[in-house]
């Protein structure tokens, strides 16, 4: 007989990609845990906010096929809700054709997108000034539209996988249960929490921001750096905008990271304004403690006077301003890391671990693929790509704290 704190799995971290992990998990009738350190759909890691953008726009054409792959598994989602998940309003990327930036090049993508048998429409400037609500833009700029891109109604997402997760006679979800302490005896991992401790074969580690707080009970650690990101609504003004989602690749300008991301007006969020947000920090966190829930005052500044330059229909004054923590990999090209943990870990194979990138649009592919590595050892998906743990993930001494 199986005591009643035994699982298959235990997923450690209950936002949305532990949510969708645990999805997956329960649909192959695995007897599955979900710890959650603080409360489920909570605005303390990388998920605060309500939108997210779905683009199929990568520079690296492993990237293009991954999104490709993960439409499937949103219409899987979106048959479980009425909740419309996804507004398709396609992707604007657009600016400086000499900009490389983190999130790659103009024409660094449409090679990528060629390549992946993905439509796209380019446009001149003269062509994204008369299309789109954009303005006084620089000559060299270029752009390039995608029909799929959308928005992503981030928390409807979240709380879809939470009910399906509620309703499953497979799934157990605590929350306020913060694991402190992880032990591997005769095979098996007990986690340690303040509500218990629990006992599985496998785990899967999805603590967002907070990875290495985890990853350092089991004696490794990643190289990351930590971006707490500001955001704010602009009100519409005059007649109505119709923006897509959006990307403007600039060159940096001093502190001025000048690069911004936008989305359309949505129903689901502050409708009557449009978000705007900086695609920069001005100064990078070594840790997540560093973090503070007040948006830098300076990137809301540049953000603001980008829209008052640039874009019409708004009124340019930061409102319902915002700060979301994200853990970003110091490995250069390398957003997402997908892996078991490094071989120093007793049974590293039992635990496989999502951690660092911008991950909203692969919600639920990320899901099906942590619960193919934790049931079966491995996955139908490339993901090669992000499995650079052996040569990068660092070891760790809890005795010394370094
Ligand atoms: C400003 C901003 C904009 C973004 N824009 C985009 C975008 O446009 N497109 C896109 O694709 N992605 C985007 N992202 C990234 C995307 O939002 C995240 O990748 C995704 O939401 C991460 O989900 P997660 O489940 O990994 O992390 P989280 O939502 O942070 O969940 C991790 C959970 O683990 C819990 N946890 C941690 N440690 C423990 C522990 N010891 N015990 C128990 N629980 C624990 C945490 O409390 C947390 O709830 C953006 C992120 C930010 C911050």
């Amino acid at each position: 007989m199986i005591a009643s704190d035994e699982y298959d799995v235990i997923v450690i971290g209950g936002g949305p990609i532990g949510l969708s992990s645990a999805y997956h998990l329960s649909k192959r009738r695995a007897r599955t845990l979900l710890l959650e350190q603080f409360t489920f759909v909570n605005q303390l890691g990388s998920s605060a906010g309500v939108s997210r953008q779905f683009r199929i726009p990568y520079p690296e054409q492993y990237m293009v096929k991954l999104v490709k792959q993960s439409i499937h598994f949103w219409d899987e989602l979106q048959s479980l809700t009425s909740v419309p998940l996804l507004d398709t309003v396609g992707t604007l990327w657009f600016g400086d054709p000499s900009v490389h930036t983190s999130e790659g090049n103009i024409a660094e993508a449409e090679a990528a997108l060629k390549a992946e048998g993905v439509s796209y429409t380019s446009l001149d400037r003269k062509a994204l000034e008369q299309q789109y609500p954009f303005r006084n833009l620089p000559e060299p700029y270029v752009g390039l539209f995608q029909a799929q891109g959308a928005s992503i109604n981030l928390q409807a997402t979240i709380e879809t996988l939470l009910a399906s997760n509620q309703n499953s006679v497979h799934t157990t979800m605590k929350s306020n249960a913060p694991v402190t302490d992880i032990v591997r005896t005769d095979g098996k991992f007990h986690v340690t929490t303040p509500l218990g401790v629990f006992s599985a074969a496998k785990l899967v580690l999805t603590p967002g921001p907070y990875a290495n707080s985890v990853f350092h009970l089991l004696g490794f650690h990643i190289e990351a750096t930590y971006w707490n990101m500001a955001s704010a609504f602009y009100k519409v003004q005059g007649p109505p905008v119709k923006y897509p989602t959006w990307f403007v690749f600039q060159q940096p300008n001093g502190e001025n990271g000048n690069e911004f991301y936008g989305f359309p007006e949505v129903s689901w969020n502050y409708p009557g304004y449009i978000r705007v947000a900086s695609d920069f920090v001005i100064k990078p966190l070594d840790s997540p403690e560093q973090r503070t829930f007040v948006p830098n005052p300076r990137e809301l500044a540049f953000t603001a006077d980008w829209v008052r330059q640039h874009m019409t229909g708004l009124n340019p004054v930061p409102e319902f301003t915002s700060t979301c923590l994200v853990a970003l990999s110091k490995i250069k090209n390398k957003e997402l890391l997908i892996d078991f943990a490094p071989p120093s870990v007793p049974g590293n194979k039992d635990v496989v671990l999502y951690a660092t990138g911008w991950a909203g649009k692969f919600v639920p592919i990320l899901g099906r693929i942590l619960s193919d590595l934790a049931l079966d050892g491995r996955t139908d998906f490339d993901i090669s790509n992000f499995q650079t743990g052996y040569k990068y993930f660092k070891v760790f001494d809890r005795a010394t704290g370094q």
